[in-house]
């Protein structure tokens, strides 16, 4: 038998008339460019997050981005982040000419420890003007601690709610909490697009403003550029996909929610970690993600079985290469480099069946003699 990690093809069939249809629409009207369908979707986003401001980008990295430029962070600049994210969190800090501060993780929801960014801050706050909690695998980090730490030393919060549209914390959807949240539609994302796609949440009128200007060169007027801005717009043809998934989004994390419950009732021994659900948040597994000290040869195992399973992520970023400048040796962020070692996401997509479910998780016993 073989169980795909992902398997898109699957989503598109449920729904293929639907996505066809909106697609040929934007071909018969030949209209690329923002428009209608950018305008309507971002529309549906900011109703279905319950913000005030939805504006899309070109993807989940440049939402970041964008939203690191309009709140005035540059060169000289430092951001505080977690070590145990997709590489895009601390690029694009890296990216706006800002240096990225790395704040270990829980161990529990993988997600930045408030007391560590605060230990960060107590050392010297200088030049910290931000930080960005990540909301890793579709779980929520504790954002109340993050925004009462950052109303103290006067941080801006940008949520990477790249993995976690939808999901909440005492019943507010991520990305609306902080200054600006950002989603990612990427295709393996819960809402996925047919290609690179992005969008920035917000509540501040102003710096919903600054992002839209940014997001077509600093030009609120054609050709002319009251800042240097980028070309990062969500495509029209994405926009009018995304619109019609997003209807399903619900339907489509609670079926993730039902796969990590069955995954979740079975896989109960020591020497095993599965996911844990923090007090007052919901998650929508973007990923399923258990740890075991014996991981390589559980991957291997399964692997060898059939079966996708994959480790996001292998190398905490403040060990990456390209961050060997900022000076962090092995050691320095121990949970984040636990975690690299140990951390193991299984089959999780809503049309999953039974049979493969089951399959992973006598795979997973047998290895473990269980
Ligand atoms: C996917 C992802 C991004 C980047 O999104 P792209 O759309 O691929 O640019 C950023 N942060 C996290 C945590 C992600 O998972």
């Amino acid at each position: 038998m073989e169980v795909p990690f992902l398997d898109l093809k699957r989503q598109y069939q449920s729904i293929k008339n639907e996505v066809d249809d909106a697609i040929s629409k934007v071909m018969e009207s030949q209209h690329f460019i923002l428009g209608d369908e950018v305008e309507n979707f971002e529309k549906s986003v900011a109703k279905y997050c319950g913000a005030e401001n939805a504006i899309g980008v070109a993807s989940g990295t440049d939402a970041i981005l964008l939203s690191l430029k309009a709140l005035g962070i540059g060169t000289g600049d430092k951001v505080i982040t977690s070590p145990f994210t997709f590489f895009a969190t601390a690029g694009a800090i890296h990216n706006v000419g800002a240096t990225p501060v790395f704040a270990d993780i829980e161990l529990d929801t993988y997600n930045i420890v408030p007391e560590k960014i605060e230990e960060i801050l107590n050392k010297d706050s200088k030049d910290i003007k931000a930080v960005i909690p990540v909301h890793l695998y579709g779980q929520m980090a504790d954002m109340q601690s993050i925004l009462e730490i950052a109303e103290v030393y006067d941080l801006a919060v940008i949520e990477d709610a790249a993995q976690a549209i939808g999901t909440e914390y005492n019943g507010k959807k991520a990305g609306t909490l902080g200054d600006a949240g950002c989603f990612s539609f990427f295709p393996s994302k819960n809402l996925g697009g047919a290609g690179d796609g992005g969008m920035i949440v917000t509540n501040n009128d102003e710096l919903a403003d600054k992002i839209r200007t940014l997001r077509v060169h600093g030009s609120k007027q054609k050709y002319y550029h009251e800042v240097v801005g980028y070309n990062s717009r969500l495509d029209t043809l994405q926009a009018a996909i995304l619109n019609k998934k997003l209807d399903y989004l619900d339907k489509w994390s609670g079926k993730r929610r039902a796969n990590a419950e069955f995954y979740n009732n079975k896989l109960q021994w020591d020497g095993i970690e599965t996911p844990f659900s923090a007090e007052n948040r919901t998650h929508i597994y973007n990923q399923y993600t258990i740890r075991t000290k014996d991981r390589d040869n559980l991957m291997k195992f399964l692997n060898d079985n059939g079966i996708g399973a994959v480790v996001y992520y292998p190398l905490p970023l403040h060990l990456q290469p390209c961050f060997s400048y900022l000076g962090y040796e092995k050691g320095d962020l121990p949970n984040a480099e636990r975690a690299s070692e140990e951390v193991l996401s299984l089959p999780i997509f809503p049309e999953l069946t039974q049979e493969e479910k089951t399959y992973v998780v006598e795979r997973i016993m047998e290895f473990f003699n269980a």
